[in-house]
């Protein structure tokens, strides 16, 4: 297919693909260990395609506003490389998927040195946080918000006090991950405006537009869609796109790449950012999970389109 057919295509079949795909949502439930994420609506579903070649789609619950929570992830990493370097970020944060839980603590004290496995799971991203530079809470902040606003062309872009605020009052497992961090003298920051940080880019609100524009940029390899201007250097985003195959979907990555086989990553708000290497971003929303912290719905809707377009990069 030319890239005007499938464009075509999708057009024609993305409402079908995603009226299919809203019904799974039945076989999950919103996140609500952090209480203000209970209260999302179940059976949301949304998506957002961008073409390298500037063409976008939409359809569902496309103007649903989200907060990234693990998506965030992915770009304090991508921020944590410019400030620091490859070489000091993996002294303190590792490269290798865990097949745990996101929250889990099981392998901090198992094995040695006991770094995080990897950037994506909690432990690593709370490293990663501390890593960003600044010389206050409020600047390491206000440079997150700036690299995503950056990122997305919208200058709005913003956190969402009553998540943040909802995250931070309930955060004790975050909490001792980051005590235990800190006793490793992995974390050399302090615990509390490390988590401060953390929690403030996961409630960072989106919809599925700046997921898709988000993804865009990872799959042009760093460059701005409109401009082509390098935002990202496009070792580091080969670094986080290797990191979204083997460990963004949390322990369900495995899974994910045999029956998707794209680079993408999800959050407990039920976004999932995707990506066509060199073609397409994609931004799906659907806050009802399965007991993996991934959306059901949007999980099922990606699957369906990259077996119907022939996505897999495997
Ligand atoms: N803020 C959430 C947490 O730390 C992010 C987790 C997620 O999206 N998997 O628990």
């Amino acid at each position: 297919m030319t890239n005007e057919a499938q464009w075509q295509h999708i057009t024609a079949q993305l409402p079908l693909w995603l009226a299919k795909s809203r019904s799974e949502a039945q076989h999950g439930r919103p996140a609500s260990y952090i209480p203000e994420l209970a209260h999302a609506p179940a059976d949301a579903l949304g998506a957002v395609i961008l073409s390298a070649d500037g063409r976008k789609l939409e359809a569902g619950d496309s103007s649903y506003v989200f907060t990234l929570q693990s998506i965030s992830k992915v770009f304090t990493l991508l921020l944590a490389l410019m400030d620091q370097g490859e070489e000091r970020v993996f002294r303190k944060v590792g490269m290798e998927p865990t097949g745990d839980d996101f929250n889990s603590m099981l392998k901090l004290e198992l094995v040695e040195p006991g770094i995080p496995f990897n950037p994506l799971i909690n432990a690593g991203a709370i490293t990663v946080t501390s890593l960003i530079a600044g010389q206050t809470p409020t600047e390491r902040t206000s440079r997150v918000l700036a690299f995503f606003r950056e990122l997305t062309g919208d200058p709005a872009l913003t956190y969402n006090e009553t998540v943040y605020a909802s995250e931070k009052a309930t955060a004790h497992r975050n909490r001792s991950l980051a005590y235990f961090l800190k006793d490793n003298d992995v974390l050399d920051a302090d615990v509390e405006e490390t988590l401060d940080v953390y929690f403030k880019h996961c409630s960072i609100e989106a919809d599925c537009s700046h997921l898709a524009r988000l993804a865009l940029v990872l799959a042009l390899n760093g460059k701005d869609p409109h401009t082509g201007r390098e935002l990202v250097p496009r070792r580091y985003v080969q670094i986080a796109k290797s990191f979204m195959i083997t460990c963004g979907m949390y322990n369900a990555s495995g899974e994910f790449a045999i029956q998707v086989g794209l680079p993408a990553k999800s959050g407990v708000a039920g976004g999932i950012l995707a990506l066509v290497p060199g073609r397409y971003g994609i931004g799906v929303v659907g806050p009802a999970l399965n007991d993996k912290g991934n959306s059901v719905a949007g999980v099922h809707l990606l699957r369906t389109m990259s077996e119907a377009m022939d996505w897999s990069i495997f």
